[in-house]
């Protein structure tokens, strides 16, 4: 009798505590929220194991639409509380949601890139909002420069840019000289915040998702003149809400995104310019946007299944949800219209742009790469060549973690 009540205690056991943990399991993927905020931004990442990073809060007033819908976006992917919290800036439309997002959920790790570099009442006011939210949390506080890691467990996150500066050398496997430095026009001297942005890589696996914020011409430059610092990644969030003051040639081309997601709003951002250059991108497959730019012209936005808000009704997400070997699929809250992009078949050349898994078997993959993409019959003096070249190259990572 007693070891039939033991066997009914542990199968409630089990149901109430295994299964959750099963369903947590079985969601292998990185969730990453492009939460419509009307042309500010708010960005939420979400591993697997359930740690939690927020780029951005989005804009203050609103009766607190923009933190409702972060919140929203929150219960979706079943988290409760902020891990992390990087501001990019203190510009209102990043930073100017900050007290009402603090007003309904835990903010535990405040990332910025140092106190407002920009001098105007706005940025001052950004940053006392700021400052005020990480005391109310008693937030821990971390103030990041280029070439540091933001520690989110599951998630490589490698600060690249911030308080004006930028990563001295290039990520591994990166550095190779960018062709389309030559024709980029001398971008404008800009003392705001924008170029300031505190931009990340984040890295899944084999996956890479860059968000370089507000970040302007002048920084994308620099970062990425004359060779490319970054590598190729596979989701762009479009800098700047996708506005022409940021998005030159020199990065957008050079990194070579598979997809581009433009958080701009109906009337803000997605400026034909800027929208043309990301379109015309070597290797784009697609550019979804947050909103139809209103201001622009049909043949500046994309189709309408890859665009979240048609203005009739908003608060629409753009949703990624990353696998660690490279493939992902992007959805569209509006209508469900979803698209898987497959795991990248890559040139060897740009093997040593990306951290391997552990067990990964380089020269192997080097040669399925190569048989693979290029159907040439497999000759086995070009595969000795090939595994000897990967070997010996100095984009083969030295670890395997
Ligand atoms: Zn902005």
């Amino acid at each position: 009798m007693r070891s039939r009540y033991l066997f009914l205690f542990s199968l409630c056991f089990l149901l109430l505590i295994g299964l959750p943990l099963l369903a947590q399991n079985s969601n292998s993927g990185l969730q990453i929220y492009a939460i419509d905020v009307e042309g500010g931004q708010a960005t939420l990442l979400v591993t697997p194991n359930g740690q939690s990073m927020l780029v951005d809060t989005g804009w203050p007033g609103f009766e607190n639409r923009d933190a409702d819908r972060i919140v929203a976006a929150m219960k979706l992917a079943g988290v409760q509380q902020i891990d992390y919290l990087l501001i990019t800036h203190y510009h209102r439309d990043h930073v100017g949601g900050i007290a009402q997002l603090a007003d309904k959920v835990k903010i535990v790790n405040f990332i910025d890139h140092g106190p407002n570099l920009e001098d105007a009442d706005q940025t001052r006011d950004g940053y006392k909002a700021y400052e005020a939210a990480v005391a109310k949390e008693n937030g821990k506080r971390l103030t990041v420069k280029p070439g540091d890691k933001v520690p989110v467990p599951g998630l490589d996150v490698q600060v690249l840019t911030a308080a004006r500066e930028h990563i001295a050398n290039p990520l591994p496997g990166a550095g190779q000289p960018n062709a389309f430095c030559a024709s980029e026009p001398a971008p404008p001297d800009d003392v705001t915040e924008n170029p300031a942005s505190l931009g990340v890589l984040v890295s899944f696996g084999k996956f890479r998702f860059l968000d370089l914020g507000d970040l302007t011409k002048q920084k994308e430059v620099e970062l990425m003149c004359p060779n490319n610092r970054i590598g190729k990644v596979d989701v762009f969030l479009v800098s700047h809400h996708g506005l022409f003051q940021s998005n030159s040639k020199s990065l957008v081309h050079a990194i070579h995104p598979r997809v581009a997601i433009m958080n701009n709003g109906p009337k803000k951002g997605g400026s034909p310019e800027a929208w043309q250059i990301v379109h015309d991108s070597p290797g784009l497959e697609d550019l979804w946007q947050l909103h139809y730019a209103i201001d622009s012209d049909k043949s500046h936005n994309s189709t309408n299944n890859v665009i979240a808000n048609l203005n009739d009704v908003d608060g629409n997400y753009i949703k990624v949800v990353a696998k660690q070997d490279g493939s992902f699929v992007v959805s569209n809250s509006r209508n469900n219209f979803q698209k898987t992009y497959a795991e990248p078949k890559r040139n060897p050349a740009d093997f040593g742009r990306l951290p391997a898994p552990a067990g990964f078997d380089y020269p192997k993959a080097a040669i399925d790469t190569i048989t693979g993409q290029y159907e040439k019959p497999a000759d086995s003096r070009g595969i000795e060549q090939a595994a000897s070249m990967v070997a010996a190259s100095p984009l083969r990572p030295t670890s395997l973690n």
